[in-house]
């Protein structure tokens, strides 16, 4: 078979999965119907989607006649989502339904080492399982997000020293011989940007950044509904965009990065003079609470921040800006200010403006993108594990419809 032929022949394969999905269970007939393919077409892929697992068939009448009713199989599972953040680690956990069914967040030292933190997650993803009466063997794959650029494969930190203690650190091999599943690691960015895109404030938009503001800056690109990662996996690493040439050298090692301008201590730092000593979280809530002198610290951030996303808006044209993280729960103390500052650098244009708005899945995002980046994978291994056995046009229809 050709690759054309092969890859028309796995997105009908998807179109029949996501149909059966969306409908709970449909006839061989109503699966025609509603895909519009051929009655062979659906015939075959059915029969190729039982035999790898991923459907199942029983018995139903429809209209007084004797059918084959196609569901899901259902595959008892689940799947974990890890997110480690500068100061937290949130773990989830999602039946294959997509269903959260336990989650729990945990506070985490400043400069966390990878050794104990990686220890810690695997911890609580069992500790989760066992409060859910299941174990390890319940679960089929774990995504992980980091505040760092990952290579995805490895889970390696691609520019040294902006995660201190990470480097070298392969978390896709350290996990995976913890817990013996399959594990796939990206930057907490990109899950965040999957995530809202998937099910949050960009849903439906093909071409989204999302930006993520808390200790740290980065952002996450989707175009044409796919994450985009660049070739290194530096892709939306705006928190290393210089804004200030006479600033403060970076963890990364240049001057004037926006983390060194917006980052967690230089957030905090004016204020402590007037208000003592501050957590970001502080922060957030007494911007809430409407302190002016938090309100003022967040605002002048979302203002910078906003000058930089402008550079990108203008290079990527998205539909949508997506504004996560930490700072993005004091809404439009943060927003409004990035808001104005892109509308100013951005031109307008007529006939497609641009949206930017608080995300709706607040600091759970990238957790939740962990979530769907492992159960996407596990999807694909069973759609994708069916055997690619013939072409749609020329298979004999056979029984079963
Ligand atoms: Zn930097």
């Amino acid at each position: 078979m050709s690759g054309s032929q092969s890859s028309l022949r796995g997105a009908n394969r998807a179109l029949v999965v996501e149909t059966v999905k969306r409908y709970g269970g449909l006839t061989q007939v109503e699966l025609t119907a509603a895909t519009g393919l051929s009655p062979a077409t659906v015939s075959s892929i059915v029969k190729e989607l039982l035999a790898a697992g991923a459907v199942d068939t029983r018995s139903t009448i429809r209209s007084g006649r004797r059918a084959q009713l196609v569901t899901i199989a259902r595959r008892t599972g689940l799947a974990a989502g890890v997110d480690v953040g500068r100061r937290h680690l949130r773990v989830a956990l999602a039946d294959v339904t997509r269903e959260i069914v336990a989650e729990q967040s945990l506070p985490l030292p400043a400069e966390h080492r990878a050794d104990t933190t990686l220890d810690r997650a695997a911890l609580l993803v069992v500790d989760l399982l066992e409060r859910l009466g299941a174990s390890l063997d319940d679960l089929l794959g774990l995504g992980v997000g980091l505040p760092a650029p990952v290579e995805p494969g490895t889970g390696l930190v691609t520019v040294r020293g902006v995660l201190r203690g990470w480097d070298e650190v392969p978390v896709v091999h350290v996990l995976a011989k913890r817990l013996a599943k399959p594990v796939l690691v990206d930057n907490e960015a990109n899950l965040g940007a999957l995530a809202e895109s998937r099910f949050g404030a960009a849903r439906g938009y093909q071409d989204v950044v999302y930006v993520s503001v808390g200790a740290g800056t980065g952002a996450g690109i989707v175009l044409s509904g796919h994450l985009h990662r660049g070739f290194g996996g530096t892709a939306g690493e705006i928190g290393h965009v210089q804004v200030d040439p006479q600033g403060r050298i970076c963890r990364c090692g240049s001057r004037g990065c926006l983390d060194t301008v917006v980052g967690y201590p230089a957030l905090v730092e004016p204020l402590t003079e007037t208000h003592g000593a501050l957590t970001i979280r502080d922060v957030v809530q007494r911007a809430v609470e409407g302190d002016p002198g938090c309100r003022q610290v967040v605002a002048d951030a979302g203002a910078v921040i906003g000058g930089v996303v402008a550079g990108m808006a203008m290079v990527v044209n998205p539909q949508c800006i997506v504004v996560g993280g930490e700072l993005a729960q004091t809404g439009d103390v943060l927003v409004q200010p990035m808001r104005e500052a892109i509308a100013r650098r951005v031109p307008l244009n007529q006939v497609a403006t641009l949206d930017v708005v608080p995300g709706e899945l607040g600091v759970r995002a990238s957790v939740l993108g962990a979530l769907a980046m492992a159960l996407e994978a596990t999807d694909q291994a069973a759609v994708g594990g069916a055997p690619d056995i013939a072409d749609h046009s020329d298979t004999p229809a056979g029984g079963g419809s």
